[in-house]
């Protein structure tokens, strides 16, 4: 059941204490990757997911949101779409920038792969501080499309992401796995 597919998946996820800066604990997705019957699971899982939230396409936030949302699209029937670091797509893009702790980051999605058609699941593997997950919600109202929600594998839930993610998900689900 939902409880034995849990247990597998947070098996398969590795801590690596003081990566990449010391008192980060950092959450190594590489060993569930490795294992067919995790990654089916997880794939499945965030299938479900998108397709019981209405979403007509997923977005992957670069790079291990590409990994865990591309497989979810096939197997849900939808499309997906990249969201990437700034400077990476070669086509018209929208772009949004957000702050980290020290300074700003970017990322951009190909203007014409969201319309006011669509509706939008956000995948990645960690919730941290929510600040990526924002930005990309950002990005899909900005294109006029809608957001079916964000899935995760995983929410760190100390660092707030949850609180900081909820006006730009205006009432749309955000599921952990
Ligand atoms: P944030 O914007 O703070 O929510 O961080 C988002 C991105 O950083 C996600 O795409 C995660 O893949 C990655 N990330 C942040 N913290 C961790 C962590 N402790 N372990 C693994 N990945 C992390």
């Amino acid at each position: 059941g939902p409880a034995d597919a849990t247990a597998l998946l947070l098996s398969r996820v590795r801590d690596v204490p003081d990566h990449p800066e010391p008192g980060v604990v950092f959450k190594d997705i590489t060993p569930l990757l490795a294992d067919p019957a995790a990654f089916t699971a997880l794939t499945d899982a965030l299938a479900e997911i998108s397709l019981r939230h209405g979403a007509t396409k997923i977005v992957g936030l670069e790079a291990r949101g590409f990994i865990l949302g591309a497989p979810a699209a096939v197997r849900a029937g939808l499309g997906f779409i990249p969201v990437r670091k700034a400077g990476k797509l070669p086509g018209a893009t929208l772009s949004q920038s957000y702050d980290l702790e020290y300074g700003t980051a970017e990322i951009e999605v190909h203007a014409e792969d969201l319309t006011a058609a669509d509706r939008v699941m956000v995948i990645d593997d960690v919730l941290a501080t929510g600040g990526t997950a924002e930005a990309s919600l950002r990005l899909i109202r900005r294109a006029g499309a809608e957001v079916a929600g964000v899935a995760v594998l995983m929410e760190i839930g100390f660092l707030g992401g949850r609180a900081r993610l909820e006006p730009a998900l205006d009432g749309a689900p955000l599921e952990a796995l």
